[in-house]
């Protein structure tokens, strides 16, 4: 089991010490960081320990180590030596060799942290690097170390496995590598790092409540099955959220977190060794995995994208459930529109259009697609039989003949873009049933305005939470549990239009 360590860096004593009484049920120690603490604090930082009574640690760092250190090396090693008789422990860095601070610090029951730091890369010969680290036995090696994208876990990970068993605290920085810091627990780090409490703690970037909460952190060992969706950016993503709701729900096993990934297929072949074994696959990669799969469904074969990926005994399989997710929230509150010879309207002629579409034409409905650029309009209408136009005047007159649906399908109305309608010169009559897969906001300018005219209306978070708990289904082979309060519309009351 790993620890959760939140660093402080406040100016005073009495702020950390706030901080940490709001955290205090989701900590295991914290760092003080007396490089941040104005030099009227110094000399009390002593009684720190006592004031919040948990485990302690000391830091001062330089700003080679990502610190704001700016004294001499005989000052620094000087507050460092106030950590005996206090702290638990101390952070001494690589470079320092300073028998009399060592000894002092050990006699005051202060444990010695060896830390080094590379802000820039994760160096290659990691594993080496961190096992050669510690002078003594009782010192606990760490290495925090920038990963600057997927190639960089590599060595990360070579560096866990490499000292499986061994104890170290091992921490990949910046939002690559985030899923180490998560994956303490699983990956074998003695502690993690949290982020600072903030008014909304990121999914990708947790505070030590959010790990306790969303990611059970506490619970994650060595067999924990991990699961996660892939992307870029992927920081807002609601996956994580729904996903680890049912684990906890239905009281099994599994961690899923957002992966940020600067190369997909990369990222594939490394997932199995962080304990992967199923993966969402969001924009911009649901193409761009196609090469990493080792085998894939009808439904990728047709739509010629994957937004799920299977981990098993032979690589990697792909399908989609878009296609499903897309029917679902329709086949529970419009199963009319779904009729063969219902005649429907698809805006856009991207990734989640092509889902779209081939749902549609596969149930029988006769489909016209606009796109802005017309083109790709006709490419998609050509591969599923369907009819096609521009997003201009002539698209918006031919809607008169497909309005049975109106499923909108580009991030047109999406935030930042909330008062933006593709289709804003076409009038409603009412009967449509309006489909937009954007889900925040939840009410679009493009559903506002159908509503008003008296259509029924189906919002992407439907859309949403369907194909995720198809996902559900796949990764763990249970269904999704019904919970009040997750994110569609089934539980959660249309908010205000
Ligand atoms: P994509 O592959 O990038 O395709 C984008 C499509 O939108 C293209 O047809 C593009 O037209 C069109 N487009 C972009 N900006 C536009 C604008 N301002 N006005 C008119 N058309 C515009 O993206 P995607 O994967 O299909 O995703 C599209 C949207 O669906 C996103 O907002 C995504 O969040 C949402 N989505 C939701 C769910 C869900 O579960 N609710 C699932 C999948 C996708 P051009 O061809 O002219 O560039």
């Amino acid at each position: 089991m790993s620890r959760v360590c939140l660093p402080l860096t406040a100016p005073t004593l009495e702020e950390n010490r706030r901080i940490v009484e709001a955290q205090r049920p989701y900590l295991d120690l914290v760092e003080l960081q007396a490089d941040t603490l104005d030099p009227a604090e110094l000399p009390s930082l002593g009684r720190f320990p006592s004031l919040v009574g948990l485990p302690a640690a000391l830091t001062a760092r330089r700003p080679a180590d990502g610190g704001r250190f700016g004294g001499s090396e005989a000052e620094r090693r000087r507050i460092l030596a106030r950590a005996a008789g206090g702290y638990a422990y101390v952070e001494l860095e690589e470079d320092v060799a300073d028998p009399v601070l060592e000894k002092s610090l050990r006699e005051g029951g202060c444990r010695i942290i060896r830390s080094f730091h590379d802000l820039e890369a994760t160096p290659a010969d990691l594993a080496g690097r961190l096992a050669r680290l510690a002078r003594r036995e009782d010192e606990i090696p760490k290495a925090a170390v920038m990963v600057r994208g997927v190639a960089d876990l590599e060595p990360l990970l070579g560096a866990f496995e490499g000292l499986e068993g061994r104890r170290k605290i091992l921490l990949g920085l910046g939002p690559f590598g985030a899923c180490t810091r998560i994956l303490a627990g699983r990956l074998g780090s003695w502690l993690t790092v949290a982020a600072p409490p903030g008014e909304e703690p990121a999914a990708a970037e947790p505070d030590p409540r959010l790990l306790h909460d969303l990611y059970r952190f506490k619970e994650l060992g060595r067999q924990t099955p991990v699961y996660g969706v892939i992307g870029n950016p992927i920081a807002h993503s609601r996956s994580p959220e729904i996903h680890n709701r049912g684990y906890q729900a239905l009281g099994m096993p599994g961690v899923y977190l957002p992966f940020l990934v600067d190369d997909a297929p990369a990222f594939l072949g490394l997932a199995p060794r962080l304990g992967v074994r199923g993966l969402s696959v969001t924009i911009p990669y649901k193409q761009a995995v196609l090469a990493a799969l080792a085998g894939r469904d009808e439904a990728v074969e047709a739509v010629g994208a994957c937004n799920t990926a299977i981990h098993g005994a032979g690589g990697w399989y792909g399908t989609n459930t878009d296609v499903e997710g897309f029917l679902a929230p329709l086949r529970r509150q419009a199963p009319e529109v779904l009729r063969p010879g219902a005649r429907a309207t698809v805006v856009g002629a991207g990734g989640a259009a092509r889902a779209v579409v081939y749902a549609l034409r596969r149930a029988g409905v006769e489909v016209l697609v606009l796109n802005r650029t017309p083109s790709r309009a006709a490419a998609l209408a050509g591969r599923f039989g369907a009819g096609h136009a521009g997003l201009d005047r002539r698209g918006l007159e031919a809607m008169a003949g497909y309005r049975d649906l109106v499923v909108q399908s580009t991030p047109a109305g999406m935030e930042p873009q909330e008062q933006s309608d593709p289709v804003a010169g076409y009038r409603f009559q009412g009967s449509e049933v309006v489909y937009d897969l954007v889900y925040r906001p939840h009410w679009t300018a493009l559903l506002r305005r159908a509503a008003r005219a008296g259509c029924r209306t189906v919002h992407g978070i439907d859309m949403l939470q369907a194909q995720a708990e198809a996902q559900f289904r796949l990764f763990t082979g249970s269904d999704y549990p019904h919970l009040p309060g997750a994110g569609d519309s089934r539980y959660n009351p249309p908010r205000q239009l």
